[in-house]
């Protein structure tokens, strides 16, 4: 698409990433064909060619208005349109710039503020969160009714992590509202690897991987958040740690963006991309381990539910599905594997609507083959589809974890 960036558009840091994206669309508008909100709305400024014509017009100097905003904030950032688009159109680049160069000009209602504010006062910070999740759960029959869907129905303990005993070591971000929500996942992540002679450890001083405050436009402390980060895990990483490892894809989607969000920080850019790099999703160690024959001979049937971060941002599609299947787990069929739940970061508070009827929408294609469990990849998307209290959602390692320890306990006695 031809573009003309306004004057006040090409003052931008990254009005060339922005200028890039808009030429590369050709509009052919194959991408609406999968676009969840799209789906759902019918309307054209609700599918990606639409909002990508909007940025163009408000970055080619158009008037701005709330509308524009509006249908960018249905946007769930999914990322299915990429996975579509047959140019290779970078769209969730686009939007991070729009949505930024709009939150500049746009005052927002009060009440969106509130909320808006609110989230990122707690949300990445894993104490403060962990400690409302418990005070919530406590206080859950006097909570309204969207406050208690948001809590875990069952809280796992973690277990025990193995101590640190392998020469391999894998750094692992801790994550800011799991280890509240499914303290769980890390510690089931931690006693698997060890299984596989890889000890994971963690940086203090690490945080949330600055992806919450990122795509609530509060861009700069996103990036401050990222180069903690960096700075946090940089002395074990010279120490010979070989991945940065996340168990939340969402987390894993942003942390592998570092490199690109900070190439013209003079003091990050390098270690940025290093960084980024090294980082792995869980499913990625376990594709290429050696299982051996290790069959678990499991007779539970789990669906997977395939999180857009691991699909659509990692390209990761497939991966966790075959590790399960190698270790002889079965799956049932899951028709349109490639929609979003709804639950997309902060989604489901700020456009509830929306995101209840995709989520709803995904149970149905979940529970289609009669799955005793379901399985994911994403904190936000197990809480999010575990809320509806129909089949209960867990990470796919807790289901593994377990299988290996049922299998040792058998094969001992
Ligand atoms: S983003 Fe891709 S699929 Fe969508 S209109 Fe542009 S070129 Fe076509
Ligand atoms: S990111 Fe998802 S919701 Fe947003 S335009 Fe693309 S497909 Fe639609």
């Amino acid at each position: 698409m031809q573009t003309n960036l306004s004057k006040q558009a090409r003052q931008l840091p990254r009005a060339a990433e922005a200028e890039k994206v808009l030429r590369s669309c050709v509009h052919c508008g194959f991408c609406n064909a999968t676009c969840p909100t799209y789906q759902l709305l019918g309307d054209e400024l609700d599918g990606p060619r639409g909002r990508i014509y909007l940025m163009k017009e408000m970055l080619e100097g158009a008037p701005i208005t709330a509308a524009t905003q509006t249908h960018l904030d249905r946007c769930l950032s999914c990322r299915n349109c990429e996975s579509t688009c047959p140019s290779g159109v970078e769209y969730h680049t686009l939007l991070d710039i729009g949505r930024d160069f709009i939150e500049q000009q746009v005052p927002r209602p009060l009440g969106e503020r509130l909320l808006r504010s609110g989230l990122r006062a707690v949300v990445p910070h894993p104490g403060l969160f962990a400690a409302l999740t418990r005070a919530g759960q406590v206080l859950r029959p006097w909570l309204p009714g969207s406050l208690q869907v948001k809590l875990p129905r069952t809280a796992r303990p973690a277990g025990v992590r193995p101590a640190i005993r392998h020469p391999r070591r894998m750094l692992i971000l801790e994550g800011c509202v799991q280890p509240g929500l499914s303290p769980n996942t890390n510690a089931a992540a931690a006693r698997v690897l060890d299984q596989l002679s890889i000890s994971l450890i963690s940086a203090p001083q690490a945080g949330c991987c600055g992806a919450v405050d990122f795509h609530m436009n509060a861009q700069e402390t996103g990036l401050d958040r990222a180069r903690r980060n960096i700075d946090a895990w940089w002395p074990a990483l010279e120490a010979g740690a070989e991945a940065i490892i996340q168990t939340a894809s969402g987390c894993g989607a942003f942390v592998k963006e570092y490199g690109q969000l900070l190439q013209n920080d003079p003091h990050y850019a390098v270690k940025a991309q290093r960084v980024s790099e090294l980082t792995r999703d869980l499913v990625q160690v376990l594709q290429s381990a050696e299982l051996g024959t290790l069959s678990l001979n499991h007779d539970l049937r789990l669906a997977f539910h395939c999180p857009c971060t691991l699909q659509h941002a990692q390209k990761l599609g497939g991966a966790v599905e075959a590790v399960l299947m190698r270790l002889g787990f079965s799956l049932t069929t899951v028709p349109d594997g490639h929609l979003c739940c709804g639950s997309a970061g902060t989604y489901s508070l700020t456009q509830p609507g929306l995101s209840q009827q995709l989520r709803d929408n995904r149970l149905n294609a979940l529970e289609s083959g009669r799955p005793q469990v379901i399985v994911t990849a994403n904190i936000g998307c197990q809480m999010h589809l575990d809320g509806a209290g129909r089949t209960p959602v867990r990470h796919w390692i807790e289901i593994i974890d377990e299988a290996l320890a049922s299998y040792k306990e058998q094969s001992h006695a």
